[in-house]
């Protein structure tokens, strides 16, 4: 974004870091704010540059006050969802890359939206920086950036690296890598991709199923070209060379893929891999069939007892709609 407006002004370094310090660093929330530089040259930003490419909306807190969902509008009028968490005094964002998603799972409320606009970097950087503001008022920071929102990083790989790039880089948003997590259903070639760009943040899998057959039957867009065979080849590759562990979510969904069978084909599927399997119970959405399990504690047994690491997700934002595959503005069939 900076960076054009530098060129064409031919910019010096010392301007672009005092830039980087109250934009990232500061969490300005104005230009007016950019006091460091010239009021010449800040008046030009402000002619040339919106403060942010996308539009506030609305927010929705949780009644526990833990989960605020916040709406935003993109240029070309669509709707973005993201989601600030705060957990065990951590303060999560839960970024969005898309309006909608093309992927298509059938139990996920965004997935029923389809793809109405693949984000750029400075859309996903504008919803870090709008939680990192709002914070920023309270003396609070952002602890964790999840890309868990809205739409398949992977198929905005470009994008989404442009966004990684600028939260990892020390002279801007400086976040540790093992402080952001990419989540993926699992395309293969951009999985490997992303992987050999070395970012060093966490990777989570949306497994959701323990075998091809019932994968292909969940989430058919992503499972029938994007084999489990050939994803486990790029993530055996990728963890035995970094010595990383690989999250897998797993949602539960009462008796499609919840049964105490399920859950050995899923520990033998892990088994000997360096894996953590975080279980999510449904969060149900009015338009479609799947419901809650209650095998979840049965479930997350059995993967322990044949030792695979297994956490429960605590599910957070429900009654305002902020949850796990619950994001769906702007949906008539949702
Ligand atoms: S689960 Fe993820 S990849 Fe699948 S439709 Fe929903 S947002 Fe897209």
């Amino acid at each position: 974004m900076i960076e054009e407006f530098a060129k064409k002004y031919s910019i010096e370094k010392y301007r672009i870091d005092q830039f980087n310090q109250k934009y990232y660093k500061e969490y300005l929330s104005s230009w007016d704010e950019l006091t460091t530089w010239p009021k010449d040259l800040r008046e030009k930003l402000k002619k040339e540059i919106a403060f942010s490419k996308l539009i506030h909306q609305e927010s929705n807190i949780s009644k526990n006050r833990k989960t605020e969902k916040v709406l935003f509008k993109t240029e070309k009028g669509n709707f973005v969802e993201s989601v600030l968490m705060k957990v065990k005094g951590r303060n999560t964002v839960c970024v969005s890359c898309m309006s909608g998603c093309p992927v298509g799972c059938i139990f996920c409320a965004t997935g029923q939206m389809g793809l109405n606009e693949s984000l750029d970097s400075q859309q996903i950087i504008d919803q870090i920086l709008y939680f990192g503001r709002k914070l920023r008022t309270k003396n609070e920071k952002i602890s964790n950036i999840v890309y868990m929102g809205m739409g398949e990083p992977l198929l905005n790989l470009e994008s989404v690296s442009y966004s990684i790039e600028t939260i990892l880089d020390k002279d801007r948003l400086a976040f540790g890598k093992r402080r952001a997590t990419l989540s993926t259903s699992g395309y293969v070639q951009n999985l490997k991709t992303f992987l050999d760009k070395n970012y060093g943040v966490k990777i989570a899998i949306s497994l959701h199923a323990p075998n091809q057959k019932l994968r292909d039957m969940l989430m058919p867009k992503v499972s029938k070209s994007n084999t489990l065979k050939d994803l486990f080849k790029v993530l055996d590759e990728y963890t035995q060379n970094s010595n990383k562990r690989i999250t897998y979510e797993y949602v539960l969904l009462k008796g499609v893929n919840d049964s105490v069978g399920n859950a050995i084909e899923l520990a033998n599927l892990l088994k000997g891999r360096l894996a953590l399997v975080n279980l999510i119970n449904y969060n149900e959405v009015g338009c479609l069939p799947f419901k809650k399990s209650d095998n979840i504690k049965t479930f997350q047994m059995i993967l322990l007892n044949n030792g695979i690491n297994c956490t429960i997700r605590k599910s957070q934002g429900g009654d305002i709609k902020g949850a796990c595959g619950q994001l769906a503005v702007d949906s008539n069939k949702c």
